[in-house]
């Protein structure tokens, strides 16, 4: 788990006046899921998953990452955190031009000491694209390079992946489709992603913050209760808040008026709601 503890960041500029990039910021992160961090440019969302995946440092502020305090760290500690605990994926990519795929992934292995036995190809199986090895990043579509810079970011079992703007520079349908290629992976680890992609984040997101200024101004969840079927059971019609009707379901509701069958109509529950402290965090 991430806590993160009334972070400010202050980037000292000689010509500007000092901007305050995140002001005072308390959040909690959980393990697994896909948490996508929203707002206007200059928000603060880049530096938010910087500071994070240890890119820079807190001004003021506490960052603890499975208990312990980042800032505290030594030196080889923290690279040791920022080579294998955190994974980084980028809106370009990122990837070295003149290395073919499969180098261009085991560089990562190698920067950790590690030889590569099998990984490489495990990780471009599990991005879809198996056979892809001796591929240079020129001979990709956007989308091929972002999967592989997936692979990249998957190949050293991070706990935690930091995404900024993975998606932007793809055009809607390869977007969506990194999209589910995270979701399936936020399984097993953090994934905190940027996005401008309100739809996206509406269909896959388990969480959306949203910041501006420098301030968390919406933190939403999933609701697990939320169903997204119109359906009737019983005598009651369950319709779903924010469902555009299909011509079957308008078909379907008419039937069940035509029988009589519906007495009361209920509007479930929206998808998102209110993220609550976890119970963890109440007993604290
Ligand atoms: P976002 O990713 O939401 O667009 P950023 O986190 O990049 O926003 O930036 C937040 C604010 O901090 C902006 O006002 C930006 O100009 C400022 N900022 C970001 N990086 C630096 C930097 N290295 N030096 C000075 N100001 C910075
Ligand atoms: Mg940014």
């Amino acid at each position: 788990m991430i806590e993160i503890k009334g972070v400010t960041k202050i980037y000292n500029s000689k010509k500007k006046h000092n901007c305050k990039a995140l002001d005072n910021i308390d959040l909690n992160l959980p393990n697994h899921g896909l948490v996508f961090v929203i707002g206007k440019s200059g928000s603060g969302k880049s530096t938010l998953l910087n500071l994070i995946g240890g890119l820079d440092s807190l001004t003021s502020g506490q960052l603890i990452v499975d208990g312990n305090d980042i800032s505290l760290l030594k030196e080889h500690q923290f690279s040791n955190y920022r080579n294998n605990h955190v994974g980084f994926i980028f809106q370009d990519y990122h990837l070295i031009d003149d290395l073919t795929v499969y180098e261009n992934i085991k560089l990562t292995i190698n920067l950790r000491g590690v030889e590569e036995s099998g990984q490489v190809k495990e990780a471009l199986e599990k991005v879809g694209l198996s056979g892809y090895e001796n591929r240079f990043p020129y001979e990709l579509s956007g989308g091929e390079r972002q999967r592989v810079a997936i692979a990249r970011a998957i190949v050293k079992h991070p706990h935690i992946i930091l995404a900024d703007e993975p998606t932007g520079n793809l055009d809607q349908k390869t977007a969506t489709s990194i999209v589910e290629l995270l979701k399936e992976i936020s399984k097993e680890c953090l994934i905190l992603t940027v996005s401008h992609n309100k739809s996206d984040a509406h269909k896959f997101a388990d969480r959306i913050i949203e910041l501006s200024n420098g301030h968390i101004i919406g933190d939403h969840s999933l609701n697990l209760e939320y169903n997204n079927e119109l359906e009737v059971k019983g005598d009651t019609l369950y319709y779903p808040k924010h469902k555009s009707l299909s011509d079957e379901d308008i078909e379907y509701v008419n039937k069940e008026l035509e029988n009589k069958n519906i007495k009361h109509i209920v509007k479930t529950e929206d998808k998102f709601i209110d993220t609550v402290p976890s119970n963890e965090q109440l007993e604290k």
